[in-house]
């Protein structure tokens, strides 16, 4: 079932999330239910990368991720189970990015290039992923979510925040810096 996004600036984002210690039918339904809402949010000029469970209001660490960032009509998602960064690079790389919770805003962030991520599925195996590039910035942003922290929250300065029109045209941000917090 589609689930309404929470969006800034809603305090539920600044939640921390609980590990899941059991992965019970209602956290598969949940699972679920973040694939279809992500899926239902694309549009003609992007496709929703990821979601993390606080975003439907739930305080749990669990994100569902695509398998296939540039194949809209692939509907495959990967859904992680307490992720967490074991390692990752120094090196970091700056790039735009954008929020399901935060409307119609993209903004210059700065991620670490490479990161190794331990996670559970949903049948409780573990996972390890060593992730570079946009699929590294998308698992770092998830777990942000999960320790109640936004992408804005990275971005010091206007210039690197901006918005996209209807063609997927990016153009810099005209006014203030958007409330986050309520
Ligand atoms: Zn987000």
């Amino acid at each position: 079932m589609i689930q309404k996004l929470v969006t800034i600036p809603n305090k539920v984002l600044r939640m921390k999330s609980r590990r899941i210690g059991y992965v019970d039918d209602a956290i598969k339904q949940m699972a679920s239910d973040m694939i279809e809402t992500t899926i239902n949010w694309d549009h003609d000029s992007e496709i929703g990368a990821a979601l993390a469970a606080i975003q439907i209001g739930e305080p749990i660490k669990l994100t569902v991720v695509r398998n296939d960032f540039e194949d809209r009509n692939n509907h495959d998602f990967t859904s992680l189970i307490n992720p967490e960064i074991v390692k990752h690079s120094t090196e970091k790389v700056s790039d735009i990015e954008g929020c399901l919770s935060v409307p119609g805003i993209y903004g210059r962030v700065d991620r670490y290039l490479k990161v190794k991520v331990k996670a559970e599925d949903l049948e409780g195996n573990e996972v390890r992923l060593t992730l570079e590039g946009f699929p590294a910035r998308v698992l770092q942003h998830e777990i942000d979510h999960m320790n109640g922290v936004i992408f804005l929250d990275h971005i010091k300065s206007a210039k690197n925040l901006f918005s996209m029109n209807e063609n997927g045209k990016l153009s810099p941000l005209s006014g203030d810096k958007p409330k986050v917090d309520e």
